[in-house]
Order: structure tokens, then C-alpha cells, then sequence
């Protein structure tokens, strides 16, 4: 069969057509972005082996499994990220969440009186995608990152040594292992788990880990936690910047305003939907 035929034939099988050309261009030792040579050499033929071996990964992404797990590799921010089950596959969605930081970071100036390098803290880290792409985008800065995840932390930290960029990495729940009277930070970015844990999004999400989708009954849990914990780890007018679910806006913004953050907005994604929300740290929060 010649590539034309393999890709109409894997398409007929049932994965879409951009999923049949990743998956070919993976077997065939190709780059993601050389879709072009596929259409240049479409009439190519591709041995027998070849064409077992890509049947393979189409009956697993049939299966449902993301095609970032099949490759081991999803891109992010221009950034090659090695990918596998222990981590969430980073969404195009979350580049909106490291264009915001990089923003705020530009308006923090240099009025950052606590020290002369900006330090950025990437909470539920996973692959490392958010913390590596701001390090990647702006070298000058100090960024951490951190996951309770063993796993997850092996896979960032991985992603760190074979793009040659410095984090610094922790494992701990959120802020909680990072001590308050030491680190804190000008912006504090997380994309966190936010799914309510009944969601019937979460059936189609199986091949993912769990604990970096579902967030309790209303899948806030974890936003709420941060939002806590953030108020002690945060240097005046710092920032903290929350990816969130398509109907969450609203309830974040409730729970920041709350918290006594100020500033309080949203910002929309590449679909229009408001996806991340967050606010400046200008005084803690006066409780009666
Ligand atoms: N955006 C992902 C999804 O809905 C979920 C990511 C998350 O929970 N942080 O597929």
C-alpha cells in the first residue's frame, strides 16, 4: 500500500485524518510538522512492517488513548514535551494561561522590590509544559514548579534535562511543602485538576491520571485550596492565575474576590471560552 491508501484505510478504520497522519508520520521516524512531506509522497509505498506496526497505535487511539501517548510526545508552547500516562497531556487551552503570566510578568516590571528576579511557582506541574515554556520564553526568570505526583515530577523533570532548562522542582500538595516565610512569589500559575468528579466529561478522559482531572463534587476543591494556601506564599501585588473549567469563571472570580485578591478577571481561550481567571494579592483578606 502507498501512504495515500494507509492513511484512507487507517481514516476507514475510525481515527480521524490528522490522527492517521501523526500516527504515520510516527511510524515512519517523522517530525508532527512534516504533514507536507506526507502529501509530497503519497503515492510512496510502505512496507508490510511498517504498516503492522502503525495498525497497531490505530487500534490504541481507536481505543481512546490520546495519540500524545502513542507518539510519547505532545507540543507545547513550541516545545517538543515528552508525554506518557503518568501525566495529563497538555491542552493547547493551558497557552493561554503562560501567555497571561508572561503579561503580568511585563506589568510587575521592575517594581519587584523583593528581589531582582521575578520567581514563578507552576502548581500541578505534570509534564512541566506551563513552568517550561515560561523558563523557555523569559531565561531571566526564577521558576519552580511542583506536583504531588513522584511520577508526574519524574516525567517534568526529564522534560527539563532534555530541553536544558532550569526549574527548580518539589514534590508536596500545592503550596503546603514550600515554606511560607521564604518562598514566595510574584506570580503563582496553576492548571489544576477542576472536573466535578460525577462529570460525564471524565468517561472520555480515562487514559488520563485521575488526580490531575477530578476535583471533588463540584470540582473546585483543589482551586479553593490554592486560593487559600496562595494569600501566604504571594509578594504584594503579586499574582495568582487559575486555569479552570468552561463553566467555572464566575465561582473563581466569587472565591478570589472572597479571598480578598483584587484585579479579579478572566481571560478566554482559543474557543472564546472564559478558561482562566485570576487576581493580585494587594492584602490579606479581613475575616470577622
Ligand atoms: N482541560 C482538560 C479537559 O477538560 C482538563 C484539565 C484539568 O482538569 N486541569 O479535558
Amino acid at each position: 500500500m502507498n501512504i495515500a491508501q494507509i492513511l484512507r484505510h487507517s481514516m476507514a478504520l475510525g481515527v480521524d485524518r490528522l490522527d492517521a497522519q501523526l500516527l504515520l508520520l510516527h511510524t515512519l521516524g517523522r517530525a508532527e510538522h512534516d504533514r507536507a512531506w506526507l502529501m509530497a509522497h503519497d503515492t510512496d509505498e510502505v512496507s508490510a512492517e511498517l504498516h503492522t506496526c502503525l495498525e497497531k497505535k490505530v487500534m490504541r487511539r481507536i481505543a481512546g488513548e490520546p495519540v500524545a501517548y502513542i507518539t510519547g510526545t505532545k507540543e507545547f508552547y513550541g516545545l517538543p514535551l515528552t508525554v506518557d500516562a503518568r501525566v495529563l497531556v497538555p491542552r493547547p487551552d493551558t497557552e493561554t494561561l503562560v501567555d497571561w503570566v508572561l503579561e503580568v510578568l511585563d506589568t510587575l516590571g521592575t517594581s519587584c522590590v523583593e528581589t531582582a528576579t521575578p520567581r514563578v511557582v507552576d502548581l500541578g506541574t505534570g509534564s512541566g509544559a506551563i513552568a517550561l515554556a515560561l523558563k523557555h520564553t523569559r531565561p531571566d526568570l526564577d521558576i519552580y514548579a511542583v506536583d504531588t505526583s513522584a511520577d508526574a515530577l519524574a516525567v517534568a523533570q526529564g522534560n527539563a534535562q532534555r530541553l536544558n532548562l532550569e526549574v527548580h522542582f518539589s514534590q508536596g500538595s500545592w503550596l503546603a511543602s514550600l515554606p511560607a516565610e521564604r518562598d514566595t512569589f510574584d506570580v503563582i500559575a496553576s492548571n489544576p485538576p477542576y472536573i466535578a468528579a460525577l462529570d460525564e466529561h471524565l468517561a472520555a478522559l480515562v487514559h488520563e491520571p485521575l488526580q490531575a482531572l477530578a476535583s471533588g463534587s463540584d470540582g473546585l476543591d483543589d482551586i479553593r485550596q490554592i486560593i487559600v494556601q496562595a494569600t501566604d506564599h504571594l509578594n504584594l501585588g503579586g499574582w495568582l492565575l487559575l486555569e479552570h473549567g468552561y463553566d467555572q469563571a464566575e465561582q473563581v472570580r466569587g472565591l478570589l474576590s472572597d479571598a480578598g485578591f483584587a484585579n479579579v478577571q478572566s481571560r478566554r481561550d482559543l474557543a472564546g471560552i472564559e478558561r482562566c481567571t485570576g487576581g493580585q494579592y494587594v492584602h490579606r483578606a479581613v475575616t470577622a
